[in-house]
């Protein structure tokens, strides 16, 4: 009985389900979905989630709604395709011991070697610089850099009137609409400082940098989002997208620079 059971469930159909079910499997949302039959128009959206396939990206297109976007110098960053190659769970926050313009030139600069995605201003002026798809050299730490999205910020870190109340309250802006697109909590842990990055020797923030102060206007700011993300941005689409394969095979080692 049982053997006869085995040797009449088809085979075939078996394994058109399997192929079926595979054919799907192409991203963190479509594997969440299961093997239900998905909307025409969500397979549209997410067609770009198929492997050899990059999202299409626009000249000037910022991730952040309030930036103004000036391009890095491509020597100082990495072509990825985040969150579905790497996830972000990170925000490390810098300071970049110049000016604001300083550190604009600096990142243009093919011979710096390093960048982050943002410059945040004392007067609150947010410069995107980098893609949040992509991976900025500015951590000094390639596994670092992979996961995480990197915010300078202008002034040094022994002075402390640097740190304005414009530029606190920007920057938590830009901090909460990054932690609200790729679901990272609003915490220490997810929310760093450079000087806290494995084998760094880099000390920014510094002791000034008020992070009980910051992470408040972060969760204000979050709080205060609206439900819609972000232009330029997929919605909500990382907070089940599983991690992928940390070899992406470039074996660039500017990874190892830092802002
Ligand atoms: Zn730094």
């Amino acid at each position: 009985m049982e053997a006869n059971s085995r040797s009449t469930s088809g085979s075939p159909k078996d394994t058109d389900r399997r192929i079926g079910r595979r054919a799907l499997l192409v991203g963190g949302a479509v594997t969440a979905v299961g093997t239900a039959v998905l909307a025409r128009d969500e397979l549209g959206r997410l067609w770009w989630r198929v492997p050899g396939v990059e999202r299409p990206r626009e000249d000037g297109e910022v991730d952040y709604r309030g930036a103004r976007w000036v391009a890095a110098s491509d020597a100082n960053w990495r072509r990825a395709d985040r969150p579905e190659d790497y996830s972000i769970d990170m925000v490390i926050v810098h300071v970049t011991q110049g000016s604001f313009e300083g550190a604009v030139r600096a990142f243009q600069d093919p011979g710096h070697q390093a960048a982050a995605h943002y410059v945040v201003g004392q007067d609150g002026r947010i410069t995107q610089m980098i893609r949040e798809l992509d991976v900025a050299y500015h951590a000094g730490n390639r596994a670092y850099n992979e996961r995480s999205v990197g915010i300078e910020h202008a002034g040094f870190v022994d002075r402390p009137q640097d740190f304005t109340d414009a530029m606190y309250a920007a920057s938590a802006r830009l901090t909460a609409g990054i932690c609200a697109r790729y679901g990272i909590p609003v915490d220490r842990k997810h929310i760093i400082g450079h000087v806290e990055v494995p084998g760094t020797d880099h000390t920014d923030p510094g002791p000034h940098w008020d992070w009980d102060r910051y992470l408040e206007l972060v969760r204000r700011a979050k709080t205060a989002l609206p439900s819609e993300s972000p232009s330029g941005s997929p919605s909500g689409s990382s907070s089940g997208s599983p991690s992928a394969s940390p070899s992406d095979g470039t074996g660039r080692s500017a990874d190892s620079s830092s802002v």
